[in-house]
């Protein structure tokens, strides 16, 4: 029985990894929650799952949560918050899997505190490898701890890189749906609107990694991801677009040989394959293959894309360029989604704050954490610049 921390459980990885413990009540059991500022989605989620433990955002949403609980006779469910919260339901004693899917580096503490707490880990969470990458992989490696991941593309790479050796491996390539603007004029990328942007053809995901698939950033951070996850030097993990979406990612080998993986376009079938590693075990996932009629590839254009580009400045370079790539992109996204900045205005705030970034290399989280929120605040002057100027050539 895998006894289940979700970190992240109401959002869309939370929901689906629900969906699949529903599926497999003989398999899983969810054992704690840990969830943002949903306070009633997550108080739904303890009526239906009963966890030991939860863990919301604020001090003063726990404590409504456990009013609202204790009054449904749901008091004996533990209830944390904050930082402290989220890794106390990660290391907690009845669990023995945590699916890390909080967005942002707020799962990043619970995720290398479940590491080092020897805990199985399903890793959805992108901003962990990208910003403290090598911590996580070393520790996990330390402990034997395997991360198996549940982002589609690595989780399609990791099943690629079954079928050789490490050291046969010539190339990742991960596939990249190309997002909204594949086929946009690069003259039109300045009037893109945040409702444009949040309309992504192939999956539903939360809002800023919808805007990060707009831009490719989601693509570079998960080349990042790749290189950690896979130990693998940038220039061995290619971006290949491809708009079916049909294959989720592949894997080169030295004598030629690639091979891909495809499935349904659904969550559930990484976060099943996580859960379930190193076994298989039947699914209604099937895909169609008499309903595939074709497959196109075309390089990303990192012109058009440059948020791609800075990705692979930001892995070459090392240190705590990756770590000011994700605080600043996170920032910058959601200065646009406010209306504050302009779509192409995402890219520029990311590479001021590059630039004055440190290749000093973290040696703790919390120096991953210190250096995250030095580069929030670079980004949030870059993006006050911008409203500034803005406001001086009306
Ligand atoms: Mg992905």
């Amino acid at each position: 029985m895998k006894n289940l921390a979700i970190l992240g459980s109401t959002g869309s990885i939370g929901v689906s990894t629900l969906a699949v413990v529903g599926a497999y009540p003989d398999r899983f059991q969810v054992a704690t929650l840990a969830a943002g500022g949903n306070v009633d989605a997550l108080f739904e989620q303890c009526l239906k799952w009963h966890p030991k433990m939860v863990s919301v955002a604020t001090e003063a949403d726990a404590e409504s949560l456990r009013k609202r609980l204790k009054e449904n006779g749901l008091g004996e469910i533990e209830v944390g918050f904050g930082t402290a919260g989220s890794v106390a339901v990660a290391i907690h004693p009845a669990v023995n899997f945590v699916v890390s899917a909080i967005v942002g580096v707020a799962g990043l503490e619970a995720t290398y505190e479940a590491v080092c707490a020897g805990k199985g880990i399903g890793l959805a969470n992108k901003e962990c490898l990208v910003a403290a990458g090598d911590l996580i992989t070393e520790e996990a490696a330390r402990r034997g701890v395997a991360l198996l991941p549940i982002d589609s593309e690595h989780n399609a790479v990791h099943q690629c890189l079954r079928g050789g050796r490490m050291q046969e491996v010539e190339k990742i390539w991960l596939t990249a749906s190309g997002g909204p603007f594949r086929n946009t004029p690069a003259s039109e990328f300045a009037g893109i609107t945040v409702e444009r942007a949040l309309n992504h053809p192939t999956w539903k995901m939360g809002r800023r990694i919808t805007i990060d698939s707009a831009t490719l950033m989601n693509k570079g951070f998960e080349v990042i991801e790749a290189c950690r996850l896979f130990h693998l030097p940038p220039a061995q993990v290619d971006v290949i677009i491809h708009p079916q979406s049909t294959i989720h990612s592949l894997v080169e080998y030295n004598d030629g040989s690639i091979l891909a993986q495809i499935s349904v376009t659904d969550m559930r079938l990484p976060i099943l394959y996580a859960l379930t590693f190193p076994d298989r075990i039947g699914s209604d996932l099937r895909f169609d293959l008499k309903q595939l009629q074709r497959l196109d590839f075309q390089n990303p254009d990192l012109g058009k894309f440059p948020c791609l580009r800075l990705a692979y400045e930001a892995v070459e370079a090392g240190g705590a360029k990756t770590i000011a790539l994700n605080s600043a992109d996170e920032i910058a996204v959601a200065a646009f989604l406010e209306g504050q900045i302009g779509f192409l205005d995402i890219p520029r705030v990311v590479e001021c704050v590059l630039e004055v970034t440190s290749t000093l290399r973290p040696a703790s989280i919390a120096e991953v954490v210190a250096y995250d929120a030095e580069a929030r605040e670079e980004a949030r002057r870059q993006v006050a610049n911008i409203c500034t100027r803005a406001v001086a050539s009306r």
